[in-house]
């Protein structure tokens, strides 16, 4: 039998629409991963489904995917049972299925994930991985759901992408990440850790006016002095967001606000700007 090339938008794109149809608007949110894996898995590939989901001690690593013992047919998707949070665990699973559905064939003794892997959406990092995330985030938290929660063209505050990490079962910056892609704000989100900047994600309006920061390949950036990236962190500033000078991240001023993670030990700091640069940008 051969194996359809499937992108990972076009999985999650198939899974979104037989859910739309068969899911009821109350029960379509947060997608429930484990029964859509087992699923879809005995009825797309019968003779090589999914059979186990399980939490166990996996010292290391988030998640994995595995192939069953010898003599049994099929995988299973683990997780580490250390996590606690709901978020955390769907988002795992989602992940372990997309390594499932693209990549089985090619690592057919399964793969195992790190905290690292789950959180890396860029494509630099590793194209596996960045394909399972790609596919994780399009089946959790598809667009046009999302736009109805937050409108392109919205300033968002901590509440707001709470909200919706609450509705899809998936973690604060999982869905931070997510909201990057479709807004249509001047808005970059930039990740942190022990003063320096890991990586950065412009929004395309962004992007287009010059607001980026490259990562791979130079010298690590520190984060500026004054930003809340910098520790200027209080519960009130941290859900509402502090507006900052020009200078500070960028030339011109913009409204910071931090998505912490615990767990993973860095800092998002979703800086947003005014549309109005776009004028200056069209002018040329
Ligand atoms: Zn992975």
């Amino acid at each position: 039998m051969t194996t359809d090339r499937m992108t990972p938008q076009k999985w999650a794109y198939q899974l979104t629409h037989i859910l739309n149809a068969y899911a009821s608007d109350r029960e379509r949110f947060p997608v429930n991963v484990k029964a859509v894996a087992k699923d879809f898995s005995h009825h797309k590939y019968p003779d090589d489904p999914i059979t186990k989901i399980k939490g166990s001690s996996l010292p290391g690593f988030d998640g994995g995917l595995f192939k069953a013992p010898k003599g049994r047919k099929g995988w299973g998707i683990i997780y580490n049972n250390s996590m606690r949070s709901t978020g955390r665990i769907n988002y795992t699973l989602a992940h372990e299925f997309g390594h499932y559905l693209l990549h089985r064939l090619d690592y057919p003794d399964g793969i195992e994930c790190s905290e690292q892997d789950m959180v890396r959406w860029d494509s630099a990092y590793g194209k596996v991985e960045h394909e399972a995330n790609i596919f994780a985030a399009n089946l959790l938290m598809p667009l046009d759901d999302y736009r109805k929660q937050i409108s392109p063209k919205t300033v968002i505050d901590l509440d707001m992408i709470e909200h919706c990490a609450d509705r899809y079962a998936a973690s604060l910056i999982a869905a931070t990440l997510r909201w990057i892609e479709y807004t249509e704000r001047r808005a970059i989100l930039v990740i942190s850790r022990d003063g320096f900047i890991l990586w950065a994600r412009s929004s395309k309006a962004a992007f287009r006016t010059g607001i980026y920061f490259r990562t791979s390949n130079c010298p690590p950036i520190p984060i500026p002095k004054g930003s809340l990236a910098s520790g200027l962190i209080t519960t009130e500033n941290q859900r509402h967001g502090i507006e900052l000078q020009p200078g500070i991240w960028f030339d011109e001023g913009c409204k910071e606000i931090v998505v912490f993670s615990g767990h993973y030990n860095f800092t998002i700091s979703v800086l947003q700007f005014e549309n109005s640069a776009m004028k200056n940008f069209h002018k040329e």
